[in-house]
């Protein structure tokens, strides 16, 4: 990546959370100087102490290293990014109880951003990176810029939208290597800028640019989360079958059908559901956005549906095999959303171990990295495991949530350890005929039985 370029620009990032801190030492890595503004002051006391407040590989040396060479500073004031050519909106956009999202962040930052362009002298180009509903930069971030900046776009500061892909778990790697970079605006200056500006951040590594509309710019990401979503609802549709139909296994079938390179084999493992920060909430407003347009976009309600159901499969299959769940001890292997994430944002773990307690079951979890998290959901109506094997101890029942590297067990420990041997794989990691074979009471999503 070229780390020598001119011209340098200066960068302001509100928002620094899970997108807002890696893009900002992402940036900085880059030689870029970044102003990091948050209203969060326990989480710029972590920053700087190059200790951020959430796990992702690599993210603690690339903070430490932007706070000690200077190039990263963090602060409250949300004025500080005067001055700066660029502006990144990354705040949080959460669900509100509809569907819909709460813009109420996103609004107050930008009107932020616009007090310091009414201040500033230089020409600054805000990008927008939180996912936002189609129109939201036309009908929302626009007019409030322009109001409390006394300015107009397009002629005294620029205006993009430019959505965010990574991936929690490698998002630095996400951040540094996009597959393509998506910039929506209404003028073409602010387009070029943010081209120029990404071929001199990513150099050779520059992929496609997709210049287009601020609309377009918008439902790009909507469309790209629900496409994923679909798929792995549907290869989940595809397990539910499969269990039923001796002999029958959905990860041969994901391996058959992911060979056709029209489908490919990327979002095609079965397993409990999809969770996490973005995948939920997205697809909620999608359908409550596309409902205000008129259309029942039922496609994405049946994957929500099926995401719902999916998310018990692992209670049901443990009552239907333990009859009652009163007193049983089962051990949960990983409670993030993911692995390589301390996010426990809509985890499937959640439900599951609701489902599990309210059936008078006895939970213990292990995950190696969101215990902290689940801690604040859980409190102490579970216990904690300091490791897997801890874990699955004295158990009458395992259930992999999460595939974590960590949990690469062998059938003999399980049979060694647990109370009653039984193991229900919900993420596939495990060898079927393996663990059958070696006496465990095994179960996989999606495997004929
Ligand atoms: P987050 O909740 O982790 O972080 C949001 C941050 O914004 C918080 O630190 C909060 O204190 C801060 N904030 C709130 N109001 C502010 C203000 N007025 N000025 C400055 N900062 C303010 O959210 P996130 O997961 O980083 O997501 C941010 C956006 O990016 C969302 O729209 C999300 O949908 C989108 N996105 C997230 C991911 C992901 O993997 N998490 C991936 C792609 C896109």
């Amino acid at each position: 990546m070229n780390t020598t370029s001119t011209p340098r620009h200066v960068i302001s990032v509100f928002g620094l959370g899970r997108v807002g801190l890696i893009t900002a030492v992402c940036f900085a890595r880059r030689g870029y100087k970044v102003i990091g503004i948050d209203p969060d002051n326990h989480k710029l006391d972590r920053i700087r102490s190059g200790e951020p407040l959430f796990f992702e590989p690599g993210l603690h040396d690339y903070t430490k290293a932007a706070i000690s060479n200077g190039l990263l500073t963090v602060t409250n004031d949300p004025l500080a990014n005067t001055g700066s050519d660029l502006s990144y909106l990354t705040v949080g956009t959460p669900s509100n109880l509809d569907g819909s999202i709460n813009l109420d962040y996103l609004k107050n930052a930008t009107a932020s951003v616009g007090k310091s362009i009414r201040k500033s002298s230089t020409y600054q180009t805000v990008v927008i990176k939180s996912t936002v509903t189609p129109g939201t930069a036309r009908n929302v971030v626009r007019p409030i810029l322009e109001s409390e900046s006394g300015k107009s776009v397009g002629l005294e500061f620029g205006l993009c939208s430019n959505p965010e892909f990574l991936r929690e778990g490698s998002a630095i790697h996400d951040a540094e290597f996009p597959d393509r970079i998506v910039i929506g605006s209404n003028d073409m200056k602010s387009i070029d800028n943010m081209e120029t500006f990404y071929k001199e951040l990513h150099g050779e590594h520059t992929p496609t640019v997709i210049r287009t509309s601020h609309e377009n710019a918008e439902l790009i990401k909507y469309a790209n989360n629900a496409f994923l979503a679909l798929k792995v609802s549907f290869i989940n549709s595809i397990a539910n079958i499969t269990e039923r139909v001796p002999g029958a296994d959905v990860k041969t079938i994901a391996t058959g059908i992911g060979l056709d390179n029209r489908i490919g084999p990327k979002f095609l493992n079965a397993g409990l559901g999809w969770g996490g920060s973005c995948l939920p909430k997205d697809l909620k407003e999608l359908s409550s956005y596309s409902k205000t347009l008129g259309y029942d976009f039922t496609l994405i309600e049946a994957a929500i549906r099926v995401n719902d159901y999916q998310k018990q499969r692992a209670v049901e299959i443990a009552q239907m095999k333990l009859g009652s769940l009163i007193g049983k001890r089962i051990a949960i292997l990983g409670l993030s959303f993911k692995p390589g994430t301390d996010d426990m944002r809509d985890a499937v773990s959640v439900p599951i171990i609701e489902g599990l307690l309210a059936r008078g079951a006895t939970v213990v979890a292990f995950d190696p990295a969101a215990v902290r998290n689940a801690r604040g959901i859980f409190g102490n109506k579970i216990a904690y495991a300091t490791d897997p094997m801890n874990c699955i101890s004295g158990a009458d029942c395992a259930i992999i949530v999460t595939e974590w590297p960590e949990f690469d067990i062998s059938p003999s420990m399980f049979l060694k350890l647990m109370r009653y041997p039984m193991v229900i794989d919900g993420r596939r990691v495990y060898e079927a005929e393996l663990f059958i074979r070696s006496g465990i009471d095994f179960s996989a999503i999606g495997l004929g039985t």
